[in-house]
């Protein structure tokens, strides 16, 4: 990777001189650091102060062993991981994540992207990410209880409420964080507010469920309110995913005014001319956990379609991406602006590929990088350890409230920093940047403390 800044290469070529198995964690890097060249040479304190060798390397990593008994009565051994990147301005805050795909690489990225994420957030919380490589897909409910229990014997040995605070990500869902948080208050004997995501009855927040759907469509609102005097009332939209992100954006931009024609699942994908009928896909995906092509056969006038990639052919003005990463390549991003979308909008995380990214940027494209447009879930998940803290319970209005104005001051801090380097409209740029000053500026007060 080049970067045209001597500084900013050093530190690049030496983390892939250190870690040159680490792809995930590399890319990531790269691309964050590409953006804060401009940052770097405006500012040589950051260079003297070793912030970007700082920023670069996590504060700590834990790896562990985790031992468990499947129902066999065999014993099953998994690794564990927890990152604690950053905690510059606030408590190390970020998911676990049960995929057979997780490495130590996945999680550094991972907890890289989101001290920048957690930062734009405007709440007190630093970057950190874990997780195993433990599948929980056909386990039984006993053998996912015994697993985050061994999970959690270990990881209850680093973290707690002022320090670190994770939350679920894609294979922590509500059953396992219920069964860390009753394993973690056993070995403690303390009911604090150590993770995020839980149940309504031990903590948990309400509009947690609703949070990032509908947070990425508080962002967009503002994105073409602010950069297009436009809004979503009128407008066509098509949304990949079917999931908890999917669902909630639909809810969400139907409210304000727009129509959903499209959803998809990792089989096909659903279009509905006449507007999806979100209580149809709620009972399908959430009561019966069927999958989206029941839709078709349910509601008359919408089609099926086998395949997924087929869903951004599909005629709109906004696309919101919320299943999975890198689902939208060069070829799809190509479709959306040959459809003449006005924006699109990143509710998974890092849907496009890079090189999809630079056609929407190349054809003029409003578009929101996945760090701020799908920010709305760690917000309330902050705003979920506020509760908690206080030992209070807000009503679904308040939280909601509070994460609409969190979404447009994202909005504007990604603009500002864009423009404020000369790069007006660029998102991208803007949230790498507006993320790491705030991470900067309190690093750079604290001395060397890490
Ligand atoms: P869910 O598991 O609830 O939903 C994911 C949806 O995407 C499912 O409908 C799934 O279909 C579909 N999908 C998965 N892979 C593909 C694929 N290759 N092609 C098409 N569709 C696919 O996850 P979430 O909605 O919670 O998360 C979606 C994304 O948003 C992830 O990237 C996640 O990391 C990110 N995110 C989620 C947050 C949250 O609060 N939930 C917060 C921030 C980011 P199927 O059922 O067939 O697998």
């Amino acid at each position: 990777m080049e970067f045209g800044n001597s500084y900013v290469q050093g530190v690049y070529d030496g983390l892939a001189k250190r870690y040159p198995e680490q792809k995930e964690f590399l890319e990531a890097a790269g691309n964050v650091l590409k953006s804060l060249v401009p940052v770097v040479e405006a500012n040589p304190e950051i260079e003297k102060q070793g912030i970007l060798e700082r920023i670069t390397e996590p504060e700590r990593t834990i790896m562990f062993r985790v031992p468990w008994v499947d129902d066999a009565g065999k014993v099953q051994v998994n690794r564990g991981y927890r990152v604690q990147f950053n905690s510059a301005i606030g408590p190390y805050k970020g998911g676990l994540r049960f995929h057979p795909t997780v490495t130590l690489s996945v999680i550094k990225f991972l907890g890289f992207e989101q001290i920048f994420k957690n930062s734009l957030t405007t709440l007190p919380m630093g970057g950190g990410k874990g997780g195993s490589d433990f599948d929980p897909k056909g386990k039984s409910d006993a053998e996912v209880m015994r697993f985050c229990q061994s999970f959690m014997t270990e990881l209850s040995k680093h973290i707690g409420p002022d320090t670190d605070v994770p939350a679920g990500d894609i294979g922590v869902g509500g059953r396992e964080i219920g069964y860390m948080y009753g394993q973690y208050k056993r070995l403690r004997n303390e009911f604090t507010g150590v993770l995020t995501g839980k149940g309504l009855t031990f903590g948990g927040s309400l509009a947690r469920t609703e949070a990032t759907g509908y947070g990425l469509c508080y962002y967009v609102e503002e994105m073409l309110h602010c950069m297009k005097n436009d809004s979503f009332k009128g407008k066509t939209v098509v949304i990949s995913g079917a999931g908890n992100v999917a669902i909630y954006a639909t809810e969400k931009a139907t409210q304000l005014g727009a129509k959903v024609i499209a959803l998809c699942d990792s089989n096909g994908y659903i279009v509905d001319n006449n507007g999806i009928k979100l209580d149809v896909v709620k009972q399908i995906k959430e009561v019966e956990r069927g999958r989206i092509k029941e839709y078709a056969a349910r509601v008359p006038g919408s089609e099926y379609h086998e395949g997924c990639s087929g869903i951004w052919g599909t005629k709109a003005d906004i696309y919101l991406p919320c299943a999975t990463q890198n689902e939208i390549d060069e070829d799809s991003a190509k479709k959306i602006v040959a459809n003449g979308a006005i924006a699109v909008g990143e509710g998974a995380n890092m849907p496009s590929t890079p090189e999809a990214i630079k056609v929407f940027q190349d054809a003029g494209i409003l578009f929101s990088p996945a760090k701020a447009s799908n920010a709305g879930g760690v917000a309330v998940s902050g705003l979920e350890m506020s509760q908690n803290s206080e030992r209070l319970h807000w009503t679904f209005e308040e939280v909601d409230a509070k994460l609409e104005d969190i979404m447009k001051t994202i909005f504007h801090s990604c603009y500002d920093a864009a423009e404020k380097y000369g790069m007006k409209g660029n998102l991208v740029a803007g949230a790498n940047i507006a993320g790491f000053e705030k991470v900067c500026e309190a690093m750079l007060a604290q001395g060397i403390a890490y």
